[in-house]
Parts: structure tokens; C-alpha cells; sequence
């Protein structure tokens, strides 16, 4: 049986086997990214921390009672079960938390799918619902986006928290995966990647599957959001603005005629 290196002369050499061989990523020249702490230690910390109660009604909130245990649970360090047991000691009744057991389930539900349907992962499960075909999508990812440069100032700072901190709330995640797709219309494939490239808990599952749903290729409609719906979302240090913001600034019919305009006469 093939043993991992454990003795290493320097720490650079121990960096560098790591990058090479094991399945984590080491950011900023191995500093610690963001606010999320590795090792077992912090995540049992972190877990006794979680409001499962609270996260009912604010997880969709920026700044709500969401847990931040990804990075543990996509690496291991946490299985499903240790969240769900120490969820169930804050409550009387499991359905005081349905709501916070059932996000666990889709993790589950998108690993089983992972391993019965592989191709999956990177090739369009069903055709785009946009009115638009695969091939009216960009493939490759435009500077800005990348940069977090765009002129949308909301998306610029979902874009910082992806890059500095490898951490982006579940709704934030969606507003940036409906906005590469669907507004600047790049294929799905491209921001997938980019989000594995930062995200702590980058997960082919789980962050795959849901640019698919975000982009209509596993669901019945693409989804998308306006700037009132970030508004009531985001925190107060978001510029939300409409001036810094101007397409999103519609109301969901126009974005609608806007974004999808072949889509129109199909249904006509
Ligand atoms: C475009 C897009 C990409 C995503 N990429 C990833 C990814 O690479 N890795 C990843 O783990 N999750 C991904 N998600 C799902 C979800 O956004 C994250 O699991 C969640 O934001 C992690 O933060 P948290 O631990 O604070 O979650 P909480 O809201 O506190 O939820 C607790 C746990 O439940 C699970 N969970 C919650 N929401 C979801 C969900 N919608 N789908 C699947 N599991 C969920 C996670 O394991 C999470 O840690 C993605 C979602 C979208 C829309």
C-alpha cells in the first residue's frame, strides 16, 4: 500500500507536495484564506456555533444564520450526519428545522446524482430554456467578471468575497451564476469552473449542478434577479445603488424581454 510523505526538510517543500498531491487548495502563498480556519479543532468550533432555529428565516439574507461549515463538510473534516445531529440537540421537533435539514439533503442529493450520472458534470443535461442554443454562449469568461471589474458594483463585491475569501453566500452565488450565464451569456461550463478555481468547498457536484439549474439546462426556466431582489438581500456595506447597478435596475418583464428576446417568439 502507497504511503503518504509525512517528513519534509522545509515547510516550502511540504507546500509544495501538498499543491502537488492533495485534493486542497492553498491560496496567497499558503497564508490562510479568509476567515475560515482549517483542521478538525475549528470545525467542531464552528459547528457548535450554527443557529440552525435563526437560519429558517434569514438564511436568504447576506448577512443571515448560515453556517459556513462547506469548506469542512466538502473536505470531510465534518460528514452531513455531525451537522444534522448537533442541528437536532437546538430543537424539540426536527421540523422546527426542516428547512435547514433539507439544504443538507441537497448536497447529498447532488453527490448520489454525481456518481449515477457523471456526465453531468460538465455536459449540458437538457437544452438552455432562454430561447438561445449552447452555441450562442460565450466560452470563456470575460476579463472583468474575472477581475470582479464589472460595472455592476453589487456582483464586483460577491466577486471580492470570491476571490479573497473562497467563501460566497449560497444567494449570492446564484445572483453571480445567473449574471455570467444569462446577462453577459457565457456557457455555464466557464463560470463553473472559475467558482472551483476560488471556492473553499469547491464541490464538481454541488457547484456544477446548480450553474446547470441557474442556467435553465437542468430546470424549467433560467433563473434570474433584479436589483430590488439584491436590495432586499444584501447588507447595508453593498452598493446597491442604482447608478452603479443600471442593468439590473429592471423589473423581472423587462429583464425578461431583455435577456431572452428569441425566447418571446418561441412561446408567441
Ligand atoms: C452557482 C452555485 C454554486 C455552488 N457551488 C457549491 C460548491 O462548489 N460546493 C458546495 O458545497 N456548495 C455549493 N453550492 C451550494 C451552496 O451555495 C453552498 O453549499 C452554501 O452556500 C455553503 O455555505 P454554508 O456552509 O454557509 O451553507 P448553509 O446554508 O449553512 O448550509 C449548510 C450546509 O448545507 C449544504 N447546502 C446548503 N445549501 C445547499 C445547496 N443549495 N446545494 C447543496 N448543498 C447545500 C452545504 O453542505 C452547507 O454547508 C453552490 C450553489 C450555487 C447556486
Amino acid at each position: 500500500m502507497k504511503t503518504v510523505q509525512k517528513d519534509f526538510s522545509s515547510h516550502k517543500d511540504l507546500v509544495t507536495f501538498a499543491l502537488q498531491n492533495l485534493c486542497v487548495s492553498v491560496k496567497n502563498n499558503g497564508a490562510d484564506v479568509g476567515a475560515i480556519k482549517g483542521g478538525r479543532e475549528e470545525a467542531l468550533k464552528a459547528l457548535k456555533d450554527i443557529k440552525p432555529k435563526d437560519y429558517v428565516s434569514t438564511r436568504n439574507f447576506i448577512d443571515g444564520a448560515v453556517t459556513w461549515l462547506s469548506p469542512y463538510i466538502r473536505h470531510g473534516i465534518l460528514t452531513l450526519e455531525d451537522v444534522r445531529q448537533e442541528a437536532l440537540t437546538h430543537v424539540d421537533t426536527p421540523e422546527k428545522i426542516e428547512k435547514f435539514i433539507q439544504e443538507l439533503a441537497w448536497r447529498e442529493f447532488w453527490q448520489r446524482l454525481y456518481v449515477q450520472q457523471p456526465d453531468y458534470i460538465w455536459n449540458n443535461i437538457e437544452d438552455y430554456k432562454t430561447g438561445l442554443s449552447h452555441d450562442d454562449y460565450a466560452d470563456e469568461l470575460q476579463e472583468d467578471i474575472r477581475k470582479g471589474e464589472t460595472p455592476v458594483a453589487c456582483l464586483n463585491h460577491f466577486i471580492g468575497n470570491l476571490i479573497n475569501d473562497g467563501y460566497v453566500h449560497n444567494h449570492a452565488r446564484m445572483y453571480l451564476a445567473s449574471y455570467v450565464v444569462h446577462f453577459r451569456r457565457v456557457k455555464w461550463q466557464a463560470g463553473a469552473q472559475w467558482f472551483l478555481t476560488h471556492l473553499l468547498d469547491g464541490d464538481p457536484a454541488s457547484n456544477n449542478l446548480s450553474w446547470q439549474w441557474v442556467a435553465s439546462t437542468f430546470s424549467n426556466k433560467p433563473y434570474i434577479f433584479n436589483l430590488d431582489n439584491v436590495r432586499k438581500y444584501a447588507t447595508d456595506d453593498i452598493d446597491t445603488s442604482s447608478e452603479n447597478n443600471e442593468v439590473l435596475d429592471y423589473s423581472y418583464d423587462e429583464l425578461n424581454e431583455r435577456l431572452f428576446p428569441k425566447k418571446g417568439q418561441i412561446n408567441a
